[in-house]
Order: structure tokens, then C-alpha cells, then sequence
């Protein structure tokens, strides 16, 4: 008989963190690991545990090496996002239990960290790590080149007898870590895998820093009283740009306005006073647009076009920072996925033609950023 009295109580529930200690030593080599479909799959088949007795290993060698690098002076720490925790789809006590079972059959010592919300301890966010250099390794700095992470999400497309991976999560997060990465194909049955590319990682963000917007280092505002008109999908760095850029012209939003009817009257009175403003909407059809065009004809003002160039992951990660990234006062609530896809569908990229005097493209440059957590936290999202 398991006595699971005895391990719940060694459970810590710290803000969004669930940890417990199954007697680890300290270590700067740390050996991570993801938990499901990693270390262990379920009993039944079924893609959710139905208890904390659904699991089976993943692979019969697994405890073997978690034996063997325990032996090598590893700390076994497990790294597993559980924000069904949150979403009341996961009963923490049955995870706890769990754990206890896979202790007590491993009998191998280990840590077990959990995010138990989508916030900045999920991974690919590295909130979980910050917590054990914290919290859990008396103090002791890990040695990134000698410690790993191993986990399922690695970005693969669908193999022979297996589904794509949902996400590249645990990649990202070991990319985040600055730690060599193995998949559990890799690690527990040391086959050879080339990963392909990511459709997305920070690195390539990171490389655009520094850059001009636009081909020419320019001024972005008129001396001349204007209409602008943003085009851009949410998270495409139209606010920030405004803010950057843009801040003499009065900003017209919607999010702020609440109804289109109010977006035209507020352009109006703006330009009755006589200042420029900017439409700062997401504006993908020619009909949203033709409205400002009319009133900047109707003031006799010239109407510019801006266009925001972004690739669809860097706003969706710029989306995903508006809830993780607390660093920053973001303008924007952050808005379903789905929003953006659609824009992405709907989106007609200005021209001329429509009665512009100008479209400018504007490429995504990231930053400024407001302190070094705030930089640290947009890239290792
Ligand atoms: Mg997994």
C-alpha cells in the first residue's frame, strides 16, 4: 500500500506553481523532463488521463535511464504545463496521487514542477525554471551545458505510426533554457531524429532588433495636417508603433470607442480642431477604410495608408505577451486567435488606388522594451 498521506503533504501550491521534492540532491546538472507523453501515456488509451492510476511508462526503458542519469549525478526535475488545473479539468489531488504512484515505482528521486496556468510558468515560458534555480537547488545555479531537457512537443510533422506534435513547446522552452534538447525518441530509445525547422522562434525576433521599420530610416509624421490609416492584424505593433512614432497625432481606436459610427466622429472632431490623427484599427477591408478617406477628402487633407508587414506568428507571440508579459503597460487586451486568423484571411493590403496618397509598409521591429524583464520575458515567451 501506497501511503500517499505521508507525499501530499511534501506538495507546495505557490501562486501558479504546484511542486513537490520526492527527495532530489541538489545538482547543477539538471536532467528535465516533460511529463506526458514523455515520461509516462496513459493506461487506456485515451488522449486525458480518467485517474491518477490511468498512466503506463511511455517506453519500457524509461525508468532504466532515469535510473542511469540519476546515477550520473542528475537532478530528475519534471516540467509539466497543467493549466487544466485552472480550467477545473484537472483535480491537483489526482496529479499529487499520481506522482506518488510514479515515485514509489521508480524509486528513483526527482522534483516535479507544475504551471497550473496559462501565464508566464507555462511553457514555453520559463517561469517553471526561474522557480527551481529559485526555490529548489539550494541555491545552486544549474550548469547549462551540462544539463538537458527532454520533452514530446518538438514541432515534428506526422510520422509513420504517429500524429504531428500538437506544439513545439518543449523545444521552445529548452531553446528559451539555452539547454540541449532531446525528444523522448531521442533520449529513452536513442534513435536519431532530424527535427524540422521551427515555423517561428525568438532568435529570429531577436535578429530583427535595431532595424528600421521601413527600407529608409525615416520620419514617419508630416508637417501637414493628415489623416493616417493603419492596416495591421492585432498584435501587428500598430499601437506601439503610434507611440513610438505617431505620438503628436490624436489616436482613434476602436477598442476604446467601442462602434465604428464613434471612430468617424471622433476623426472628424479631430480634424476640426485642426490636429492629425490615426486611425489605429485593424482596418483589413477596403469598405472600413473608404470612410476616412472621405473625411480626409472632406477636410481637403492628405490620407496615408500605413501597412503592417507582420508575419502571423510574430503576432501571435506579441498577442500571447499582452497576458504573460506583465513588464509592459500593453494597449491591447489580449484577443482570441481566432480574431487573428481571420484577419489574416480577410486582409486586403491597401494601395493607391483606393485613394490613398501614400502606402507605407511597415515592417516589425520589436522593443523598445521598458526594463530587462521585460526583454528577458518577450523573448522567452
Ligand atoms: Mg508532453
Amino acid at each position: 500500500m501506497i501511503d500517499e498521506q505521508k507525499y501530499l503533504k511534501t506538495w507546495k501550491h505557490e501562486g501558479t506553481i504546484l511542486f513537490a521534492d520526492f527527495g532530489a540532491k541538489v545538482s547543477d546538472k539538471v536532467a528535465g523532463f516533460d511529463m506526458d507523453s514523455t515520461l509516462i501515456t496513459t493506461k487506456s488509451g485515451l488522449m486525458l488521463a480518467k485517474d491518477s492510476s490511468d498512466w503506463v511508462w511511455w517506453d519500457e526503458n524509461v525508468p532504466k535511464k532515469l535510473s542511469e542519469i540519476h546515477e550520473n549525478g542528475f537532478k530528475i526535475v519534471i516540467f509539466s504545463n497543467k493549466a487544466g488545473v485552472e480550467m477545473g479539468r484537472i483535480d491537483p489531488i489526482d496529479l499529487q496521487q499520481k506522482f506518488t504512484q510514479i515515485y514509489e515505482s521508480l524509486k528513483v528521486p526527482f522534483q516535479i514542477i507544475c504551471a497550473t496556468s496559462k501565464d508566464a510558468n507555462h511553457k514555453p515560458s520559463i517561469g517553471m525554471w526561474k522557480y527551481f534555480v529559485s526555490n529548489c537547488n539550494d541555491g545552486i545555479e544549474p550548469d547549462k551545458s551540462q544539463s538537458f531537457y527532454c520533452g514530446d512537443s518538438a514541432g515534428r510533422p506526422k510520422r509513420k505510426d504517429k500524429n504531428k506534435d500538437f506544439s513545439y513547446c518543449d523545444r521552445q522552452f529548452a531553446m528559451n533554457l539555452g539547454v540541449q534538447f532531446y525528444t523522448p525518441e531521442m533520449y529513452f530509445q536513442e534513435l536519431e531524429e532530424i527535427l524540422p525547422p521551427l515555423e517561428f522562434d525568438t532568435n529570429t525576433l531577436k535578429s530583427l532588433e535595431g532595424q528600421s521599420p521601413t527600407e529608409e530610416e525615416e520620419k514617419y509624421t508630416s508637417e501637414a495636417q493628415e489623416v493616417v490609416v493603419f492596416v495591421g492584424a492585432p498584435g501587428s505593433g500598430k499601437s506601439t508603433f503610434w507611440k513610438n512614432y505617431l505620438k503628436d497625432y490624436v489616436r482613434v481606436n476602436n477598442e476604446i470607442l467601442k462602434t465604428k459610427q464613434k471612430c468617424i466622429e471622433a476623426a472628424r472632431k479631430i480634424l476640426k480642431e485642426g490636429k492629425s490623427c490615426v486611425i489605429d484599427n485593424t482596418n483589413p477591408k477596403i469598405e472600413a477604410r473608404s470612410d476616412y478617406i472621405s473625411i480626409a477628402e472632406e477636410f481637403k487633407v492628405p490620407c496615408r495608408a500605413f501597412y503592417f508587414n507582420t508575419d502571423k506568428n510574430i503576432c501571435m507571440h506579441n498577442n500571447e505577451q499582452r497576458s504573460i508579459n506583465p513588464n509592459r503597460n500593453h494597449l491591447s487586451k489580449k484577443t482570441p486567435r481566432l480574431i487573428i486568423n481571420v484577419f489574416f484571411k480577410n486582409c486586403v493590403v491597401p494601395t493607391q488606388s483606393e485613394g490613398f496618397t501614400e502606402v507605407k509598409v511597415i515592417n516589425f521591429i520589436p522593443g523598445p522594451f521598458e526594463s530587462d524583464d521585460d526583454k528577458e520575458t518577450y523573448y522567452t515567451y
